[in-house]
């Protein structure tokens, strides 16, 4: 990678040996970044350097490789500190993925929650920041409520504030909707939370490929994330949490790394972050995210904001020149996700003929079914661009959305 000012994108897309295929014979458009990032060569040799290298089990090990992946998993963790800004490394919990850190901390306060107390999520969630909470509910009397979105798929904060009580213990909401791309008001989400003391999660998987968030400044209880969506491997990501409340939740999974000490009459817990790491940990996984937040930060996420803002402002251009098509998601603090639908066509359909074109985009109900109901469509097109995406791959879209709507009509 050579970094350039303006933001050199031909050099970056080097990077990626993936954006060299072709896919049904035309070269790959990649548009489902908001489902799962592709992987620099710096992340991939990273990955191959473990196997090849230092694969070993960690923590327990005397010997030189388990050393060595030892000091490299916990290096990686230093690095995701930083770049989260958490106060304390012990802070950052492994985890397998965004899905995993809510399900820790969702499992976490069956054992803090009372009959009547209640959770505000948002209208806003993917399906993994719902059911968890759904089932925390079950299993502990609480009630969950919602906070409600307006047709540009905006939260609506005048009501969050109503719903907001003295019984309000938790508002998990997500930082930016994976299905429409609005980004949420989170500070004042968390400020208001916090005046009625309650805590707060912020979903960051959608966020974390944009920007860089920093909990301290946001105050945040737990901040989780996924790797993958970051162009990081699949299968790991963080919790962030306030050392206050890590050391209040129980653990969530019991078995070897986060036990002090074991006998049949009582187990006592490790510290953080072992409390919550039960198990062998996704090891060339967790090295691989660190090597993957290098490699963002030395793109910079300025110039990432600032070139994918560019390249949302062109698409949305571009495509609202095409008849009968409406795009969701209208905010005007988005990033570069566009949902859309042709009138009158099936999501299913477009995204079929595109994918004859080589171009991959997403179609359905992008695991935010409540979204959809909002506004009784079964699902949407998204294309979600990458700060490796052109101008040139979207006029590749414009092309392929029209030709697949003269098939269609
Ligand atoms: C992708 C995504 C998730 C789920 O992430 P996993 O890596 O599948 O656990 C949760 N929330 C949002 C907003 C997402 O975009």
């Amino acid at each position: 990678m050579k970094l350039e000012t303006p933001f050199n994108v031909e050099a970056l897309r080097k990077d990626f040996p993936i954006l060299n295929r072709e896919v049904n014979g035309k070269p790959l458009v990649y548009f489902d970044n908001a489902a799962t990032s592709q992987t620099p060569q710096q992340v991939i040799d990273c990955i191959v350097d473990y196997y090849s290298n230092y694969n070993a089990n960690i923590h327990r090990g005397v010997h030189t490789l388990s050393q060595e992946a030892t000091d490299k998993y916990e290096a990686a963790r230093l690095k995701i500190q930083k770049h989260f800004n958490a106060n304390k490394s012990h802070e950052i919990i492994f985890t397998s993925g965004t899905t995993h850190g809510i399900n820790l901390v969702a499992n976490g306060f069956s054992s803090l929650l009372n009959k009547g107390d209640e959770i505000i999520v948002s209208a806003l969630e993917h399906h993994s920041n719902i059911v968890p909470w759904q089932m925390l509910c079950e299993r502990t009397g609480a009630i969950l409520k919602v906070i409600p979105m307006n047709e540009d798929g905006e939260l609506v904060i005048s009501e969050y504030d109503k719903l907001l009580s003295n019984n309000t213990r938790l508002v998990f909401v997500n930082h930016i909707s994976n299905a429409l791309g609005t980004i949420n008001p989170i500070e004042a989400i968390i400020e208001k939370a916090h005046q009625i003391g309650a805590a707060v999660l912020i979903d960051g998987a959608q966020a974390c490929p944009h920007i860089k968030p920093d909990v301290q400044a946001l105050d945040v209880d737990f901040y989780v994330a996924s790797a993958h969506k970051m162009c990081g491997p699949t299968g790991v990501g963080i919790l962030y949490g306030k050392e206050a409340w890590l050391n209040k939740l129980p653990p969530y999974q019991g078995g070897g790394e986060m036990i002090a000490e074991v006998t049949f009459e009582k187990t006592t817990y490790a510290d953080l972050p072992h409390k919550f790491e039960a198990g062998t940990p996704n090891i060339c996984g967790g090295i691989a995210f660190g090597a993957a937040i290098d490699y963002m930060n030395q793109v910079g996420f300025n110039a990432i904001a600032d070139y994918e803002h560019d390249l949302l402002e062109y698409a949305t251009k571009k495509l609202l020149e095409i008849e009968g098509l409406k795009i969701y998601g209208t905010s005007k603090h988005k990033t570069s996700v566009i949902s859309f639908n042709i009138a009158g066509i099936h999501p299913y359909d477009i995204g079929t003929i595109l994918d004859k074109m080589g171009i991959a985009v997403r179609t359905g109900h992008h695991c935010a079914q409540p979204i959809m109901d909002f506004f009784k469509i079964p699902g949407t097109v998204r294309a979600s661009f990458a700060f490796y995406n052109t101008k040139a791959e979207i006029d590749a879209l414009v092309e392929g959305v029209k030709k697949a709507t003269n098939m269609l009509l």
